[in-house]
């Protein structure tokens, strides 16, 4: 998908196996080609939905770290840390939440001193989990809001999935770290 980022157009949007528009009944990949035959009617209709489906409109997807812009964002509107404070945060290769050790990526050889642009840099884990929870569950789901997560985008084709969230009386320092850094650790 090519959005412009100022206002959300779309500019172009395209999913892959596709197939080909002339021919919407006929299987697009040499798997589905090779067992046609031997499909009965129910599953060859499960087939061509699944063909189908346009993916970047119906399905979900995990944002993985790129969920730590959110976060980053979030703290600074809330003004609880600076774009370039020199060692605002120190990585030591881990982090503690509700009792277990939480590891960066980079736990081998810790990031060290860094500041929040620096950290986003690095995909630090254990800065964003802190930053989340010095948000709170709370803050961080007004954020959600605020960003627009938790409804759909209302865009003018057919079949937009939700997201996936829990309910915020639901999330507790667990769930608020992994949704922090966006990875099921
Ligand atoms: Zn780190």
């Amino acid at each position: 998908m090519i959005m412009n980022p100022q206002n959300g157009d779309i500019l172009a949007l395209a999913g892959y196996p596709n197939y080909n528009l002339n021919e919407p009944y006929s299987p697009n990949t040499d798997e589905l080609k090779a067992n046609w035959d031997s499909l009965n009617q129910s599953d060859k209709t499960k087939s061509l939905q699944a063909m189908w489906r346009n993916k970047a409109i119906s399905d979900t997807y995990e944002p993985g770290s790129t969920f730590k812009l959110v976060t980053a964002s979030a703290s600074l509107e809330e003004k609880i840390t600076e774009v370039d404070k020199e060692g605002e945060f120190c990585c030591t290769g881990s982090i503690e939440v509700a009792g277990t050790r939480i590891k960066c990526w980079r736990h081998y050889r810790p990031h060290g001193p860094e500041s929040l642009r620096q950290a986003l840099m690095n995909s630090c884990n254990p800065v964003f989990i802190g930053l989340g929870q010095k948000l709170g569950v709370h803050k961080y789901y007004e954020y959600l809001e605020k960003f627009g997560f938790l409804r759909r985008t209302g865009v003018d084709l057919p079949g937009e999935a939700g997201s996936i969230f829990l309910k915020e009386e639901k999330v507790g320092p667990v769930e608020l770290r992994n949704n922090s850094i966006w990875s099921k650790v």
